[in-house]
């Protein structure tokens, strides 16, 4: 990615954005918050929301507000970020992974019909890679088992299932605004987006220490508070995300000419999906020997993510016998993301994809 690039492109209002705040002396929710929300919300065609301090903290005061905790199990894709999982962990329930499926890289139905028990009460869907998942079947499970569902919209800010924006089919949708991200603060910050005034009622007070006043509090909350130079920045940016997102579209179309008639396997989802590619990312057999080749020449790859949940030290006591990840597993050891970012060029496409060519095997 390149921020700069980004950064570039807003200046003077970025610099001109800060120096408001500075002088607004608004640095903690505020009025920047609350624009930028109903900002973030119009977008989005939701009802109700409110800015947090990252998307990790979305999806756990999300999982708060559904009640979800101790003796209660959520089921998480496999092949995500370790923020997806965290949260269930965090609020003392337990996280149950499921596998992706063969074709399309989404959690896979079967397994989610095999893992389901009496005693899930939730699922974590995440759009990972800004691909959108399958949201009429998922949600066609989750009422079957009267499961609440949690989109982690983390990588998929405005990308949409069937012509309506993910984050709006599911109880909540979270997002993360870490730089990186299609969407990104200057530091950390993220989003908690609802169609159900009531659990927006309660997330609202209880990333502000639980509060109804200044100094009355209703219940026990914490502090996940958006920063308004945070918020006031999102708001600038939040501007120019629809065409930076037909941007990462159109890159994203211009590397599948080069690589799919090679034979690589790229990712797509399903026709009722209007992805947002968070990344660009190809499968290869010889990941080691390409990265290497390319960073010769001067092109940065990296992995997401290299090592499944079930594979990660940080979730050994959440695994069961007889689980099987194989798709995902092999999937983690074959993935790999190219250069991308809307400001790049085509010429830097086709540099990237012939120099990837000449040394990736399918
Ligand atoms: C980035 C990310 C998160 C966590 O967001 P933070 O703002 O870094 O806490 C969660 N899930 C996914 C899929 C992500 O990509």
């Amino acid at each position: 990615m390149n921020l700069k690039a980004q950064h570039e492109s807003l200046e003077p209002r970025l610099t001109q954005t800060l120096k408001e705040v500075l002088d607004s002396c608004q640095f903690i929710q505020g009025n920047y918050a609350d624009k930028f929300a109903g900002n973030f919300i119009k977008a989005h065609g939701g009802k109700f929301g409110v800015g947090c301090s990252n998307g990790t903290s979305a999806i756990t005061a999300s999982l708060r507000a559904l009640g979800i905790g101790p003796g209660d199990e959520v089921l998480v894709p496999n092949h995500t970020f370790i923020g997806s999982v965290e949260p269930i962990v965090e609020v003392g329930a337990t996280p149950v992974l499921v596998e992706i499926e063969k074709e399309f890289h989404q959690i896979d139905l079967e397994d989610l019909e095999r893992k389901v028990s009496g005693k899930t009460k939730a699922l974590i869907v995440v759009h990972l890679y800004g691909l959108a998942e399958p949201m009429d079947q998922l949600m066609r499970f989750a009422r079957a088992h009267s499961l609440k569902v949690i989109e982690d919209c983390a990588q998929a800010h405005l990308a949409k299932w069937n012509g309506q924006a993910v984050g709006t089919f599911g109880d909540v949708g979270t997002f993360s605004f870490y730089p990186g991200k299609n969407l990104g603060a200057l530091g950390d910050a993220g989003f908690i987006l609802t169609q159900n005034e009531e659990l927006y009622n309660f997330v609202r007070r209880y990333i502000n220490h639980g509060r109804q006043d200044k100094y009355y509090h209703d219940f026990m909350g914490t502090n996940m508070r958006i920063d308004g130079l945070q918020a006031a920045v999102l708001d600038l940016k939040l501007e120019s995300l629809p065409k930076w997102t037909k941007k990462r579209v159109e890159n994203a179309r211009a590397y599948d000419e080069f690589l799919k008639p090679k034979g690589f396997r790229v990712f797509k989802s399903r026709p009722e999906s209007e992805s947002v590619y968070h990344l660009y990312v190809v499968e290869v057999s010889n990941r080691k020997e390409v990265s290497e080749k390319l960073k010769e020449r001067g092109i940065e790859t990296l992995v997401h993510y290299p090592v499944t949940m079930n594979r990660q030290p940080a979730l050994k006591d959440y695994l069961r016998e007889n689980d099987s990840f194989e798709i995902s597993e092999r999937r983690a050891e074959r993935i790999l993301s190219l250069p991308f970012f809307p400001e790049m060029t085509m010429n830097q496409i086709e540099r990237v994809a012939t120099e990837f060519l000449k040394v990736a095997k399918a």
